[in-house]
């Protein structure tokens, strides 16, 4: 979508840092940190949250979590452990509305019961 950040962050027409690409799927840092390490991973199919992913294009699911499964597993995240959070809409937060997933961690993590 030609109006969308994560769009355009995939066009390289705003710049981003790279972790992780494969053919579909895309992860970068997050600019406004909120943990140690703080990532984003995004299908290059545009989607505006995952409830539009599931409806429509639900094989992405497998796409991201296959990807974030490989980075994590690389790079010393798996071990000491690490959060995924996807954001919809206003209560939930979202402010992207390209589908992504947070992937959270380098230190303990408060909420959820923490
Ligand atoms: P959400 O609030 O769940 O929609 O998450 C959007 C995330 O995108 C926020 O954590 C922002 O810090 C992050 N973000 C916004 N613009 C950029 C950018 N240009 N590069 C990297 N991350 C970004
Ligand atoms: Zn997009």
């Amino acid at each position: 979508m030609s109006d969308c950040l994560f769009c355009k962050i995939l066009k390289a027409e705003i710049p981003s840092e790279k972790v992780y690409e494969n053919d579909v799927v895309y992860g970068f840092k997050d600019i406004q940190p909120l943990a140690k390490e703080h990532y984003l991973f995004i299908h290059k199919s545009h989607t505006k949250n995952i409830n539009d992913l599931a409806t429509q294009a639900p094989h992405q699911l497998t796409d991201v979590f296959t990807a974030i499964s490989d980075f994590t597993r690389t790079n010393n995240l798996e071990e000491d452990g690490f959060r995924v959070v996807t954001n919809v809409n206003s209560n939930g937060g979202q402010t992207v509305f390209h589908t992504h997933f947070h992937v959270l961690g380098g230190e303990a993590l408060k909420g959820f019961g923490a």
